[in-house]
């Protein structure tokens, strides 16, 4: 898999759809636009070929400027071309092409070389800011997530939502790859193919694209709602899933994907969990691996209810999406001023 690089418009490409821009693009390409001031915008779309939100928005940012130079140069990296002609996250023989960036643990892959090439050709002409645009499957707000608490970064992320996440892990993300270059993002515009989260994606892109430089100094604390993700929740794969009544290892409430972004209390029940069987959920903090499920959990006879206060994101009902990623994260709140973490 060799990265194209493009510094035209391919014909068709404003009325390509994610299922479509296969035909104009024969693999993952970057697609250099000049503009007025550089460095470039970059903007990675479809890293995940089920999330056309990305595309949709950068089409509608060309189409706004049609005929008139782009006020900044914009690249844009369209990742998985594949899986967005089949409609899926990636393909059964492709690597998740959101985990594979420099920095994390499948970066030696045949993904993370093309990864690693448009982070090389990136830093070879210099990149403005980053800002990597996703979908997500469940009930979520549209926020954005960064992996560094500098100035810029926060800066960047408030343009596009007053609600920002600093997540560390996974690692092998694009945020965090960029973030060595530039000021990095990553937005998630709830489900694919709403046109309010496109308008939305949209409007961020134009706006940054319109920016001469990112203010010094961070956003004020009320204008921003920073929460840190803590923990990453998964279902062990011999753990049988259902919702509801179901009969299953875990039984995981109906209305679970309705707590996201809410502030849970301790007490707080995910569901039922058939004793005897496996630990029902394998919960991370950092990268040692180790299953904290009963710092986080607790189980009261069958009920699995949280140990501790919490706010969920990413939960889902789509038992393929938990199976393939996660069940949820868990973040907490804190205060801009009290996040680590250099630029
Ligand atoms: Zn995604």
């Amino acid at each position: 898999m060799k990265l194209v690089t493009l510094e035209d418009l391919p014909h068709g490409f404003l009325d390509a759809s994610a299922r479509t821009i296969a035909d104009l693009l024969p693999g993952p390409t970057l697609l250099h636009l000049d503009g007025a001031r550089h460095p470039a915008l970059f903007v990675s779309v479809l890293l995940h070929g089920d999330e056309s939100t990305g595309l949709v928005a950068v089409q509608e940012v060309l189409r706004r400027h049609a005929g008139r130079t782009l006020p900044r140069a914009l690249s844009v990296f369209v990742g998985n071309v594949r899986a967005a002609r089949a409609g899926v996250r990636h393909l059964p023989d492709q690597r998740d092409f959101n985990r594979v960036w420099p920095g994390g643990d499948a970066s030696d892959s045949v993904e993370g070389a093309l990864m690693r090439d448009v982070i090389a050709a990136m830093r070879a002409r210099g990149v403005f800011a980053s800002i990597d645009v996703h979908n997500n499957s469940g009930l979520n707000p549209r926020y954005a997530c960064v992996n560094r608490t500098g100035a810029p970064f926060l800066q960047l992320a408030r343009l596009f939502s007053r609600t920002v996440v600093w997540f560390t892990e996974p690692r092998g993300v694009q945020s965090l790859a960029f973030a060595d270059l530039c000021p990095a993002v990553t937005i998630e515009c709830g489900r694919p193919g709403h046109a309010e989260g496109e308008s939305h994606a949209a409007d961020f892109l134009d706006a940054v694209l319109c920016l001469s430089e990112f203010p010094a100094h961070p956003p004020a604390p009320h204008d921003l709602d920073l929460f840190h993700t803590e923990a990453i929740v998964k279902v062990p794969p011999e753990i049988s899933l259902a919702f509801g009544a179901g009969a299953a290892d875990l039984a995981l409430r109906e209305d679970l994907d309705h707590l996201n972004f809410s502030e849970l209390a301790p007490g707080t029940p995910f569901g039922r969990w058939r004793r005897g069987a496996a630990e029902p959920l394998h919960v991370t903090v950092g990268d040692d691996g180790r299953n904290r499920v009963w710092e986080w959990f607790e189980a009261r006879e069958h009920e699995l209810t949280l140990r501790r206060t919490a706010m969920p994101a990413m939960l889902t009902r789509s038992e393929a999406a938990i199976r393939q990623d996660c069940l949820c994260y868990l973040m907490v709140r804190f205060e801009a001023d009290a996040a680590p973490g250099p630029e």
